[in-house]
């Protein structure tokens, strides 16, 4: 699908020979396949551990679209010239004018997190009671539309799209190839034209749904993986890791900090880990590691204070694989491994 301003908009930045996503750090590959993908008008499937940034990018996406008119106050975002919902199609042929407001790229963005909770009437929409009483149940003023539909004109993005129910899948399948949704008793089409943005984890095996064939025949998949290096992920935690006034963090500190949080990616024991600690623990340990070094009344943050936070930070971030003499027991795995990567307490 061609979504508005969005390849005009990546083409103006290659024509400059700049990089629509110079904002995210890394992942070069990741960000050449997303592009590619965009390009040529498809779907993307990005595929990887959580805590890697793909939130990020598919924000930044957002970010970089430009402006597009639209009807104040329709959920749907409607062209004023080509109005599609019937609100907004009633009030034209009346030869009402349509208000028309500026709706910015960032806003141009729906997330939707995918859980085997979630219903046709979470994605397609719903009927609200009140109006329903109103109006009656078949009027289309009952009618509140899902998420699928307010994404009309931008970018969805579906988040551990493979942990949906099946029956959701085959919902989502019909409105990626027709662009548009029929709600069953309304009798109209609603147009649901977005670009998706979709994420799953290949490592998670608990309450996920297989992807059929014809869902992911949809999409191109992209991999995106954890900081290629030290050093690109020591730049991500200056950039976006706070920092708390009066604490120092010294290069030897955050270096072990890397080394302890790239460990638990390496496995160095072969088979203890199915999921190490994300680039979101890298953040995590860097900010509660100052905040530790501020409760003892230091200026300056140590391995001792890492130590002192690592466990806690990062053993609900990993998991340990069944075959794993440390499976349900993440903490003695992390543990082990500071052992090996701090240096042995001073007391
Ligand atoms: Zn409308």
């Amino acid at each position: 699908m061609n979504l508005e301003g969005l390849q005009e908009t990546l083409a103006n930045y290659l024509e400059k020979s700049e990089d629509p996503l110079g904002a995210i750090m890394g992942q070069e590959e990741a960000k050449k396949g997303v592009l590619a993908s965009i390009l040529a008008g498809h779907h993307v499937l990005l595929e990887g551990p959580p805590g890697v940034g793909k939130t990020t990018l598919a924000r930044h996406l957002a970010s970089i679209l430009p402006a597009v008119e639209a009807v104040a106050d329709c959920p749907f975002h409607c062209r004023p010239s080509d109005p599609v919902c019937p609100a907004c199609r009633e009030k034209k042929d009346k030869g009402d004018t349509l208000e028309t407001i500026s709706i910015q790229g960032g806003q141009r963005f729906v997330r939707i997190q995918g859980s085997p909770d979630l219903t046709a009437e979470d994605l397609l929409g719903d009927i609200d009671p009140s109006m329903a009483f109103q109006y009656g149940c078949h009027d289309w003023r009952a009618f509140t539309p899902g998420k699928l539909l307010k994404g009309n004109r931008g970018i969805v993005f579906f988040d551990e799209l493979n942990r949906i129910p099946e029956k959701l899948q085959n919902a989502l399948l019909q409105v990626l190839e027709e662009h548009t949704a029929t709600i069953g008793p309304y009798d109209v089409d609603y147009a649901a034209d977005f670009l998706m943005l979709a994420t799953m984890n290949p490592l998670e095996h608990a309450g996920v749904e297989e992807l059929s064939d014809v869902l992911l025949d949809r999409f191109d998949v992209v991999t995106m993986g954890y900081p290629e290096t030290a050093l690109l992920e020591r730049q991500i935690l200056l950039k976006y890791g706070n920092r708390l006034d009066g604490i120092d963090f010294p290069d030897d500190s955050l270096d072990k900090l890397l080394v302890a949080v790239r460990s638990t990616r390496e496995d160095p024991w072969g088979k203890e880990m199915d999921q190490g600690a994300s680039v979101r623990a890298a953040l995590a340990l860097y900010e509660k590691a100052q905040a530790q070094a501020w409760l003892r009344g230091d200026s300056s943050v140590t391995e001792e204070h890492l130590r002192n936070v690592a466990v806690s930070t990062m053993a609900g971030r990993i998991k340990t694989s069944p075959e794993s003499k440390y499976y349900d027991d993440a903490v003695g795995l992390v543990e082990e491994l500071l052992q090996e990567v701090l240096s042995p307490s001073k007391g």
